[in-house]
């Protein structure tokens, strides 16, 4: 069994307001990326990282596409070996080795397993300023990464979404929760670096 990581780098970011990619923001020091890539490596027989077309220089960095999925696919287009993939956001620096393993053991008899979180706020469906409806919170899971997959299903799911699980479902895959910390937060905005760094420094 050859386990691959997978992380998408390759966004802008533009909603971080930085000079440079997202994930090459300094972070603690460091590109934010290379926190995923430390975690990712102990736990894979090989990572691939999706990066800007002109960031590809370091062996296992790919050119990401226009979009997140598109990012992804390439990636996993350079690693025809991976029977096991664990996708990883670039943008969620604070992953534990320990999260990653969790997510890997519970693959077991399913076709994709992500790391979620149980919704806090109540969540409404809005449409043009207007509330649509309110779903039953009880239900709703915010989802992180890492997200694993048997790497024959993530091939076959193709498509556009905001997260790889999602194309999984969209073609009858079965996909596991395991509960994650709110503290494997996703880096969107300036407050998220500045959480991430207090987090990082304790
Ligand atoms: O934009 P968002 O924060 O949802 O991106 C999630 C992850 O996907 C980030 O790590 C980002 O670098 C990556 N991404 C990518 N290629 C894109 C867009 C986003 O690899 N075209």
């Amino acid at each position: 069994m050859s386990v691959v990581g997978i992380i998408p780098a390759a966004g802008a970011g533009e909603r971080l307001g930085a000079d440079v990619p997202k994930a090459f923001a300094v972070l603690g020091g460091r590109p934010m990326v290379e926190w995923s890539l430390d975690v990712l490596r102990e736990v894979c027989d090989r990572v691939v990282v999706a990066v800007p077309p002109d960031r590809v220089e370091p062996p296992d960095f790919v050119a990401g596409g226009a979009t997140r999925s598109e990012s992804v696919r390439n990636a996993l287009a350079a690693a025809p070996e991976a029977s096991v993939v664990i996708v990883h956001d670039a943008a969620r620096p604070l992953v534990t080795v320990e999260l990653v393993r969790r997510c890997l053991e519970a693959l077991d008899g399913v076709d994709g397993v992500i790391a979620a979180v149980p919704v806090t706020d109540t969540v409404k469906e809005v449409d043009a300023g207007q509330v649509v409806s309110t779903p039953d919170r009880g239900r709703l899971w915010a989802a992180q990464t890492p997200q694993v997959f048997r790497a024959d299903v993530l091939r076959r799911a193709t498509g556009e979404a905001t997260d790889d699980a999602s194309l999984v479902e969209a073609i009858g895959g079965s996909v596991r929760v395991v509960e994650a910390s709110p503290e494997n937060l996703k880096i969107t905005r300036p407050l998220d670096v500045r959480v991430a760094e207090m987090l990082l420094s304790c």
